[in-house]
């Protein structure tokens, strides 16, 4: 026993053991504190969870209503609430707080001012039909209420009842607004889905009214360029091709005027760029440029795709549009060329052939 005692004693007094302990010491410790920072750190993360979870919740009915009435928070607030809601999209809810909030308002100019946000609400959720019936209820009333008159004619013409949405141009034109430009396209509009006119007749129509106002050049032409491509071509005025450029650029070789191209300077560049001729050098358009040169060196792997500015409100869209849907405003649609990698790609053998053929 004492031996043992001794072996001990001395093996406490080496100062390796002490070293081992203290390295032990340290990696129990960190260890320890490793494993309570991951604890802490998960426990953080649920909490965040939790709370997160809370909103994506949306309130339901009677808590907004007793929330409205009871809140603290201004009118005002909860109509920017609602505003935010729209915005994203969550139009169920915007439209809930305008009605709880219409509940708790009788005075007549403040119920038109709500009415009025509820059936925009309905407008930019597609339920045409009910904004339809609060813009109806509003002008009852209030007959001369441009804003309710205007989104009334949207909401006609996304119903395509052009009949009704050009009734709605004479109380708007009283009001001393300008409504020769909706006149035309509202008119063009019920021509091109009139079926009882043959399509070639709606063409002439089109492209003498065209030639007339110079005005709805992208609808005119999209539908000229579908039914009768030799009068498209007749009716389009020297270099105002940009303005449909994306149309021009998806034609069939077939469709093509070449002397038409031949006179004129973007569509000579233009046609250029696809390989379809080979009647320029260099383009001013850097997109054309880039490809000209391309097709020169015998290289075919890029082409153009298209997006839609609006020159009114500068929001770009990816589709093209009549009447632009952020401001309303008509004919204000220009395509603008980006390039990108063509799929299936000819090589330079294909493209030569394709170009002489043409
Ligand atoms: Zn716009």
């Amino acid at each position: 026993m004492t031996a043992i005692m001794d072996t001990l004693f001395i093996e406490f007094r080496d100062p390796l053991f002490g070293i081992i302990v203290f390295f032990a010491l340290i990696f129990i410790i960190a260890f320890v504190s490793y494993w309570w920072g991951r604890l802490r750190s998960k426990e953080d993360y649920r909490y965040l969870e939790r709370f997160l979870r809370s909103f994506k919740k949306p309130p339901s009915q009677a808590a907004l209503r007793h929330e409205i009435g009871s809140s603290e928070l201004s009118k005002k607030s909860w109509l920017l609430i609602a505003e935010t809601y729209v915005q994203n999209g969550d139009f169920e809810q915007a439209v809930d707080i305008y009605q709880n909030l219409l509940e708790q308002h009788s005075d007549p100019v403040r119920r038109r001012e709500l009415l009025l946000l509820l059936a925009q609400a309905y407008f930019k959720a597609g339920f045409l039909e009910r904004c339809e019936k609060i813009l109806l209820k509003i002008l009852g009333r209030f007959p001369r209420t441009p804003q309710a008159l205007n989104l009334l004619l949207f909401t006609y013409e996304r119903l395509r009842s052009y009949d009704k949405a050009l009734e709605i141009l004479e109380p708007l034109d009283e009001l001393g607004q300008d409504v020769g430009k909706d006149r035309r396209y509202l008119e063009t509009m019920r021509l091109i889905q009139d079926d009882t006119v043959p399509a070639l007749e709606k063409c002439e129509v089109l492209s003498d009214h065209y030639l007339k106002y110079h005005s709805l050049m992208y609808l005119t032409f999209e539908f000229l360029f579908r039914h009768d491509p030799a009068r498209a071509w007749k009716t389009l005025d020297t270099g105002s091709g940009k303005r449909i450029a994306d149309m021009l650029w998806r034609l069939d070789e077939a469709q093509l005027d070449l002397d038409i191209i031949t006179s004129d300077d973007y569509l000579r560049q233009l046609y250029s760029a696809r390989g379809s001729v080979n009647l320029a050098q260099n383009s001013p358009e850097f997109e054309l440029d880039v490809l000209i040169k391309l097709r020169q060196s015998g290289q075919n792997g890029a082409t153009l795709q298209f997006e839609y500015l609006c020159s009114q409100c500068k929001q770009i869209f990816p589709f093209p549009f009549y009447r632009c849907n952020n401001c309303h405003s008509i004919d204000t649609v220009f395509p603008e060329a980006q390039l990108t990698k063509e799929s299936g790609a000819l090589n330079a053998e294909e493209f030569g052939e394709r170009a002489y053929e043409v």
